[in-house]
């Protein structure tokens, strides 16, 4: 028997069955010997007897103490014994079994398992499952027992026959990637971040028997943690080696920043910067510092203000004679940054340049002329229109609102013969596990802290009944001068609830529906406007003017403005079809009522027969504002393969790790990485030959890792 030995002609298989196999994905004996059990059906621990309830199996333990044979006539007889320990005695039965009277003598040592019943006021079992604990070759204490995967027609015993037999024969023959020393700092480092191991992780052949057939729980445990630490190993060493090449392989300009830089650049802005701003500005700047680039994740929740931080990289930049390029997912977004980085360079050398869409062709090969020559310094753009462009000396790359995640996904552009420094920006908080496997090969800055002054958001469930109220708490809000958002979700099948620049599929008929009905009753008199992503990109950046200018009370609209925009007067929004809506979404459309210091409203109604409170996602996003928590709340109810696709987001997909409950395994994992990769920076040691072959094999496509030096 070899891996690749197919099914059919394993013991016990046979042609149809492998048919019944192959339904699982079972085609090989290497597939049997990777095919993990799901689960352990463990003995159960022995129960105290005055615990016990009738019908409840147990097992328990005890002495004999009385025991009888009573014959009623030829071939019919009934044997009693009472089982005692020092939490009481129960009864055992056993009819027709004379020979149970030799064998369950007085004072011996018993384990009985069974279903007990009450008889007057003690327990009693009929014909229980016996072990003697006294007799030293019996007592083999019960088994754990492997629960796999089935399949139509394939019992379990019979799945646990064909596995043991595949593992019994190709364990042995495993390769061992992890050599003896590696294994013992890979047990120091997974102690260290608190797992209970009871001896070091095992070798591989020792691993794979004991997760399929676990002596005991310490045994299995040792034997799991040892198979996902190596899956994980193995993707962190591939993030270190990709990170490594990524940072020195690659010449950037060196832009550090002084005293007197720091101080021209922060004196354009309009306010003072929080302290986790400075932190972030801090990292940055350290970062672009180096000669090799930057590439670092930006994290805060919706309105923490990481867009000055962007401008004082971007700004960092030009000061050291280098462009700097700004990309936004959508023309909304782009424009509003544009505006944003004219107002702080009013009258100052720098040269701003927008690139978008809507530009006529005219316009366009201008910009695109003054980005080649140098004489835009800052240009800011959609992301599809930033391909393939050409810079005079582009020296950093920001990207904003970053929801397509993904080492190698993202867009490299290069400009001058020099490598741009990164710096990604992104209000979808992700769980630390997760940064650390699809950022595996990127830093990452996190902004906890929000603006001073920032009005709390109130969220509500609305129930039907409350329509009218809500409308007439919404029109109280203008009276006073403020603005609403009312957003109507997007409807066809293509609709995903994560990502959002993708206008195309938006129904668009829902929202004007909803626009007719609010202009003419509930907001008539008021100037009401609608927004959506079949407008032409005039249309659209006229409408967001004209609310952001206040002309414009009641802006109607789908996710469009989803992202990013800023309109500090806007403080109640109403959400029309909640539960279509991710919990990300919901949040990021929340972010827009907190920006200036009033305090903001959000009331979420549904379409469909389920009342907001019956949507558990509509009730966590009720009860935290904390962008992270809801991240985490998200990622244990759909589970990160929704959110993160692993074809959509190089979430690379795992056999026996799971990367969300594996946090601690995942640290150690990339502790060890980062010290072998140190040592050893492309693995070219004789003793890791075998791990770096494993590592291409899985990874060398998937991460890029065969085109550089
Ligand atoms: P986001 O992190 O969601 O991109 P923005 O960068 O758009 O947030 O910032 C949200 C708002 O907070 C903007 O109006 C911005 O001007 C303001 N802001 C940012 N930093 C500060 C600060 N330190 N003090 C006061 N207001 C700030
Ligand atoms: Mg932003």
């Amino acid at each position: 028997m070899t891996r690749s030995t197919p099914a059919q002609f394993l013991p016990g298989v046979g042609p149809s069955r492998a048919l019944r196999l192959e339904k699982l994905g079972l085609r090989t004996a290497g597939d049997l010997l990777f095919c993990f059990p799901r689960n352990y059906e463990f003995p159960a621990p022995p129960e105290r007897i005055d615990r016990i309830r009738e019908g409840q199996p147990v097992s328990l333990v005890g002495t004999i103490v009385d025991a009888e044979l009573v014959s009623r006539s030829p071939g019919k007889s009934v044997f009693g014994a009472v089982v005692q320990n020092d939490t009481g005695a129960v009864r055992i039965l056993f009819f027709n079994q004379p020979f149970r009277a030799e064998q369950l003598t007085f004072d011996r040592q018993v384990m009985i398992s069974g279903e007990p019943k009450l008889n007057g006021l003690r327990f009693e079992f009929v014909h229980p499952k016996v072990t003697f604990l006294d007799e030293e070759d019996e007592i083999e204490s019960p088994k754990i027992l492997p629960i796999y995967p089935l399949t139509d027609g394939v019992k379990q015993n019979e799945m646990r026959r064909i596995i043991s037999a595949v593992v019994e024969q190709l364990a042995p023959d495993l390769t061992e990637v992890l050599p003896v020393e590696l294994r013992d700092r890979a047990t120091e480092l997974v102690r260290d971040v608190g797992i209970d191991l009871r001896q070091p992780l095992p070798d591989i052949e020792t691993a794979m028997k004991h997760i399929h057939w676990p002596p005991d729980k310490d045994q299995l445990r040792a034997a799991r943690s040892r198979l996902a630490f190596q899956e994980l190993l193995v993707m962190q060493l591939a993030m270190a080696i990709r990170r490594r090449r990524l940072t020195t392989n690659l010449q950037s300009s060196s832009m550090p920043s002084d005293p007197l830089l720091d101080a021209r650049i922060t004196n354009r802005f309009p306010f003072e910067l929080t302290g986790d701003q400075v932190a972030a500005i801090k990292e940055i700047s350290r970062d672009m510092a180096r000669q090799f680039p930057m590439n670092r994740l930006l994290q805060g929740d919706v309105g923490s203000g990481k867009t000055v931080v962007a401008i004082y990289a971007m700004m960092l930049a030009v000061g050291h004679g280098n462009q700097a390029v700004l990309m936004a997912p959508t023309e909304v977004l782009a424009r509003q940054h544009y505006q944003t980085l004219s107002r702080i360079l009013d009258c100052s050398r720098v040269r701003v340049g927008l690139l978008c869409g809507s530009l006529g062709a005219a316009e366009k090969r201008e910009v695109l002329r003054h980005t080649a020559s140098g004489e835009i310094d800052l240009l800011v753009g959609t992301q599809a229109l930033l391909h393939g462009l050409e810079f005079k000396s582009l020296g950093l790359c920001v990207i904003d609102e970053q929801h397509k995640f993904g080492v190698g996904q993202r867009v490299r552009l290069r400009g001058g013969g020099i490598d741009p420094h990164y710096l990604v920006m992104s209000a979808t908080p992700i769980p630390r596990s997760v940064a650390m496997t699809i950022f595996g090969d990127t830093d990452l800055t996190t902004i906890k802290e929000k603006p001073p002054g920032r009005g709390v958001v109130k969220t509500y469930l609305g129930r039907d009944e409350w329509r009218r109220r809500w409308w007439e708490f919404v029109r109280g809000q203008l009276k006073e001068g403020r603005q609403a958002f009312v957003v109507a979700p997007r409807v066809s099948a293509s609709q995903d609830t994560t990502a959002s620049s993708d206008e195309a599929s938006e129904d668009v008929s829902s929202v004007e529906t909803i626009f007719d009905q609010l202009r003419d009753d509930v907001f008539a008199g008021y100037n009401v406007g609608l927004l959506h992503g079949r407008l032409s990109a005039e249309e659209k950046t006229q409408i967001m003017q004209q609310f952001s200018e206040g002309e414009i009370d009641v802006l109607v609209s789908t996710t469009v403005i989803e992202v990013g925009i800023d309109v500090p007067n806007a403080t109640v929004m109403t959400i029309m079809g909640a539960e279509r809506f991710g919990l990300a979404q919901l949040h990021q459309l929340r972010g827009r009522v907190s920006r200036g210091n009033h305090t903001g409203h959000v009331c979420v109604f549904t379409d469909g027969n389920q009342s907001p409170e019956e949507n558990e996602r509509l009730k966590v996003f009720e009860s935290t504002n904390d962008g992270f928590e809801l991240a985490e709340a998200d990622f244990k109810m759909r589970g990160p393969g929704e959110i993160f696709s692993s074809k959509q987001s190089g979430m690379p997909s795992m056999m026996i790790a799971d990367v969300i409950e594996d946090l601690d395994l995942l640290q150690a994992a990339r502790t060890m990485a980062q010290e072998m990769v140190d040592e050893d920076p492309e693995l070219e040691s004789e003793s890791l030959a075998d791990l770096k072959k494993q590592l291409m094999r899985r990874y060398e496509r998937q991460l890029d890792l065969s085109d550089v030096a």
